[in-house]
């Protein structure tokens, strides 16, 4: 069986939006990356430490990801783990606990299943956990379907032992300091298997329904070249550029969105091009491979040295230090702080302009003082 169901709980956002994405997915190659890698090695030390906790006695996972950063941000998952089991611990004597389990739920979804981080169940209350490793986007539990689904998994195998009347999901991102919980009602659950889930997911599993662009794009493998998603992109584009001849900033407004969601488009369709140049062998008229901008190097080091001091040279070294990233890795988070924290500065970025919905501080006033005080 494939490690991968058609519709998986990760990527259930997707295809309940766009119930084809799914079945079309399956002409494109489930790539990995450097970030899914590392995904799994968090999530493998992270299993390690809870069962090591619970008294398992196992031998530690080793990965090329292994590094301070992880060990501290696996901590921060374990620390969340121990406190929920002590809840737990405290509604019930016995509560069971599961780390890195499959949840079966095809009874809701056709072929569906998924793997839970971890579950705990005690009287009345099931709570799942999942560990997102990654830097992106913070996800809130909030009604997040694909914590729905390992719910409904969970409460497949357990419900008729444990009777449980809420279900309390808890998202774990510790490289965003982000941790989302959320509680529902199992029969607030079920309810939405009968409305949402399984009509939705039959439409999915058959490819059937209207392709629907929107945020869930970006993780789609046939973002680059589905029809759908390419025609509300040059809809965008087709902005009534009405009279008057200059633009009023009324426009500009409605525009600057616009433009944002173009340029990203606008690059995948790039990016997929130069792949199938590159890789394929593929032309596309009027235009061409070419070599990029490259700076010159030295072929060897040690014949460059040699041939310079053979020549009389000595001045030829100059020695710098340790990049922040390196040095931080070096001395481990904790002592990089306490030996450096007041000597590290962060210079004020490049100014730019983003959605008012954007998480950074808005520094318009900071600039105009700034500019008042110089001007006076
Ligand atoms: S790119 Fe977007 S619209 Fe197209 S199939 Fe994928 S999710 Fe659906």
């Amino acid at each position: 069986m494939s490690a991968h169901a058609l519709l998986g709980a990760s990527s259930s956002y997707k295809w309940l939006h766009c119930t084809p994405s799914a079945r079309l997915e399956e002409q494109f190659e489930n790539t990995t990356s450097t970030f899914a890698e590392e995904g799994t090695a968090a999530h493998a030390l992270g299993e390690y430490k809870i069962r090591t906790f619970l008294g398992e006695s196992l031998e530690r996972p080793i990965s090329d990801y292994d590094s301070e950063e992880l060990e501290e941000y696996t901590d921060v998952y374990l620390t969340l783990a121990i406190e929920l089991i002590a809840k737990a611990r405290e509604a019930c004597t016995d509560p069971l606990i599961l780390v890195e389990q499959r949840l079966d739920y095809a009874c809701y979804v056709p072929e569906g299943f998924g793997t839970g981080d971890l579950i705990i169940v005690a009287d009345g209350t099931l709570d799942i956990v999942d560990l997102k490793y990654g830097r992106g986007v913070a996800v809130s539990a909030k009604d997040n379907p694909q914590m729905k689904l390992y719910a409904l998994g969970a409460l497949t195998l357990f419900d008729v032992l444990y009777d449980i009347e809420i279900v309390r999901m808890t998202i774990c991102q510790p490289r965003l300091e982000n941790i989302s919980s959320y509680e529902i009602k199992t029969s607030e659950l079920l309810e939405w298997v009968e409305t949402e889930l399984k009509p939705k997911a039959n439409m999915a599993y058959k490819g059937e329904g209207d392709f629907l662009p929107g945020e869930h794009c970006r993780f789609c493998r046939a973002k680059q070249t589905c029809r759908a998603r390419t025609e509300h992109f040059l809809e965008l584009a087709q902005y009534d550029f009405a009279l008057p001849a200059l633009l009023e900033d009324e426009e500009i407004i409605q525009i600057l969105p616009l433009a944002e969601k173009l340029a990203s488009w606008a690059n995948d369709i790039y990016v997929y091009a130069t792949d199938k140049a590159l890789n394929e062998n593929k032309e596309w008229l009027g235009y061409k491979l070419v070599e990029g901008r490259s700076n010159r190097k030295y072929k060897n080091e040690q014949e460059v040295i040699s041939k310079l001091l053979e020549a009389g040279y000595k001045d030829i070294y100059k020695q710098s230090l340790l990049g922040l990233s390196e040095m931080e890795k070096l001395l481990g988070k904790n002592v990089f702080n306490e030996l450096l924290g007041s000597l590290v500065e962060k210079p004020q970025g490049k100014l730019t302009l983003v959605p008012i919905s954007d998480k950074r501080q808005d520094v318009k006033n900071t600039v105009k003082d700034d500019f008042e005080e110089e001007t006076k």
